[in-house]
């Protein structure tokens, strides 16, 4: 007996009606069970595909501008994959910080806000300093 966190359908072990879903996702796996018995299967789950993306205050202030071309194409690339969410753009308070060194910090936090999609809990120096 599992606790399912999201039904699937029947159990295909006892047969009892909506007892059958997932489990949980261990590494590469996800595990499928039923609420009722100990029947349960394994699934390997498609390999991750995301990306992590990691943009520094020279990308942020040329994409906000959107002037040059290359870096407006680039925004617009890196908007759709994070919509997508087959990209992760972190973003962390030192560019917050650095924002405010720049004329129009609110426009540029607002943009890399957008395409970081709240990923603000990263500790703020651990990865800056790859920039
Ligand atoms: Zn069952």
């Amino acid at each position: 007996m599992a606790l399912v966190s999201y039904v699937l359908g029947d159990c295909p072990g006892c047969g009892a009606e909506n007892k059958f879903g997932n489990v949980d996702v261990y590494g590469d796996y996800v595990y499928l069970g039923c609420g009722r018995c100990r029947y349960n299967e394994r699934h390997p789950l498609p390999p991750v595909k995301k990306k992590v993306l990691y943009l520094d205050q020279f990308f942020f202030s040329h994409a906000v501008r959107g002037k040059e071309a290359r870096f407006v194409e680039a925004t617009k690339r890196i908007v759709e994959l994070a919509a997508l969410q087959l990209l992760v753009v972190p973003y962390s308070s030192v560019h917050e910080e650095e924002t405010h060194q720049w004329s129009r910090h609110q426009e540029l936090l607002e943009f890399i806000k957008k395409t970081s999609r709240a990923m603000s809990s990263l500790p703020p120096m651990r990865w800056s300093r790859l920039n």
